[in-house]
C-alpha cells in the first residue's frame, strides 16, 4: 500500500501519520522527497479516514510497491536533454569493454555520425574467468568519458562494486547494474541514495517479480530513475548464449511504470542474430536497445562473438528507423538523431 501525502504537508501533519502507523504497530517506509509512505502487507484505508494531509491511497497487491503501475502510469527519466520513457525510443551502443583510446574514439565518432546519443562501454568487467580481460578500470572510465564528451554522447557504464561508486559516478550518465549483480541488495540499496539513472539488468536466472523487487530496492532508497533492461535468461540450450525474453516487455509494462529496454547482444550472444532480436524488441514495445558494437569484432577483448561491426550496426539502424514510425505505441519519439522520419 502506498500513501501519498500532500506536497505542502507540514512536518507536524506528517508526524501525526507516522505516529498513527506506529501506534498500530504497522511497519512503514518513508520516501521523503516524494511524500510517499510505503506500507507493506497492509491494506486498510480506513485508518487514514479524515486525515487531510493524505492525498491518495493506493492498495497494491504485489510485493513490489513503488515499482507498481497501480499508483503511477509512466516514469520519464531525464538524462540531460534526453528522456528515457515510454514516449521515446533510445538507442545505446558501444563496445562490451573499453579497450584503448583508438577503439573508443572510433566508436564514439561512428555513433555520433549514426545519430546515436548514448555510448556504452565497460571499464570494470564481470568476467567468468579471472584470467580473462577484466577492463581498464578507471583509465577506461576516463577514456569513455573523454570520447563521449568530444562527440556529445551520454555514457552508460557498469558499476561492478560499491567501492567503485565514486569513480563510476563521476564519469557515467547512467550507471549499469549487471545481470550478476541484480541480487546484490546492498549495492542496490546504496544506488537508491544517488539521483543518476540506474540501468538495472535482469539477473540471468531471475523471475520478473524478483527483478521488479530489485528495482524496488533502488526506488525505496529514494532514486526513482530506474530503467529496466532485459538481457536474456539462462536455458538448457547451448546453441544460444541466453534466451531473450521478449515477452517480458509486455509483462513489465502491465506490472510497472518503469521504462524497459532490451539488450539483444547478450540476449542472443551471436552477432548474426542481433538484428532480428532488435526488431522483435522494438515491435514488442521496448523503450530502446543497448547493443554491443566494435570497430573490429574479431579483435574484441570481450564478447567478440556478439559484437556488430559498424556496417552491420548501420544496417540495423536503417531497419529500426524504418519500423519505429509504424508501431502502435502512440507517439514514440525516436532519440536516434538521424532525421529519417518526422512525426
Ligand atoms: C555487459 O553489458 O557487457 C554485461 C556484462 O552485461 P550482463 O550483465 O547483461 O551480462
Ligand atoms: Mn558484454
Amino acid at each position: 500500500m502506498i500513501v501519498k501525502l500532500k506536497n505542502n504537508s507540514s512536518a507536524d501533519e506528517r508526524k501525526e501519520i507516522f505516529n498513527l502507523l506506529k501506534t498500530h504497530s504497522i511497519a512503514f517506509h518513508v520516501i521523503e522527497n516524494d511524500h510517499l509512505i510505503v506500507v507493506s502487507k497492509f491494506n486498510d484505508k480506513t485508518l487514514f479516514k479524515n486525515k487531510n494531509v493524505v492525498e491518495a491511497i493506493f492498495e497494491i497487491e504485489t510485493p513490489f510497491q513503488l515499482a507498481s503501475k497501480v499508483w503511477k502510469t509512466t516514469t520519464e527519466i531525464k538524462v540531460g536533454n534526453l528522456e528515457i520513457s515510454a514516449n521515446t525510443f533510445s538507442m545505446m551502443a558501444g563496445p562490451c569493454s573499453v579497450e584503448n583510446e583508438e577503439q573508443i574514439f572510433k566508436t564514439a565518432e561512428f555513433l555520433s555520425k549514426s545519430g546515436v546519443q548514448f555510448i556504452r562501454g565497460g571499464a570494470f568487467k564481470p568476467r567468468t574467468s579471472p584470467y580473462s580481460f577484466r577492463g581498464l578500470g578507471v583509465e577506461g572510465l576516463k577514456l569513455l568519458h573523454k570520447a563521449a564528451k568530444q562527440y556529445q554522447l551520454k555514457v552508460v557504464t557498469e558499476i561492478l562494486d560499491l567501492s567503485l561508486l565514486d569513480d563510476v559516478y563521476q564519469y557515467a550518465d547512467i550507471l549499469q547494474v549487471g545481470s550478476r549483480n541484480m541480487h546484490n541488495f546492498y549495492l542496490l540499496n546504496e544506488l537508491g541514495k544517488i539521483e543518476k539513472p540506474i540501468l538495472l539488468k535482469r539477473g540471468m536466472n531471475a523471475k520478473v517479480y524478483e527483478w521488479l523487487l530489485a528495482a524496488e530496492y533502488i526506488l525505496s532508497g529514494g532514486n526513482q530513475n530506474v530503467i529496466l533492461c532485459e538481457r536474456g535468461i539462462r536455458s538448457f540450450d547451448p546453441q544460444s548464449r541466453n534466451v531473450l525474453d521478449i515477452g517480458a516487455v509486455a509483462l513489465v509494462k502491465e506490472l510497472s511504470h518503469l521504462p524497459i529496454i532490451i539488450d539483444p547482444s547478450h540476449g542472443t550472444g551471436v552477432a548474426s542474430r542481433v538484428k532480428s532480436a532488435s526488431l522483435a524488441a522494438a515491435a514488442a514495445g521496448s523503450d530502446g536497445l543497448i547493443i554491443e558494437i566494435h570497430p573490429d569484432p574479431s579483435k574484441a577483448l570481450s564478447d567478440k562473438e556478439q559484437a556488430l561491426n559498424f556496417d552491420e550496426f548501420s544496417d540495423l539502424m536503417k531497419s529500426i528507423n524504418l519500423i519505429l514510425p509504424h508501431l502502435p505505441y502512440g507517439k514514440k519519439i525516436s532519440q536516434i538523431n538521424t532525421p529519417v522520419f518526422n512525426y
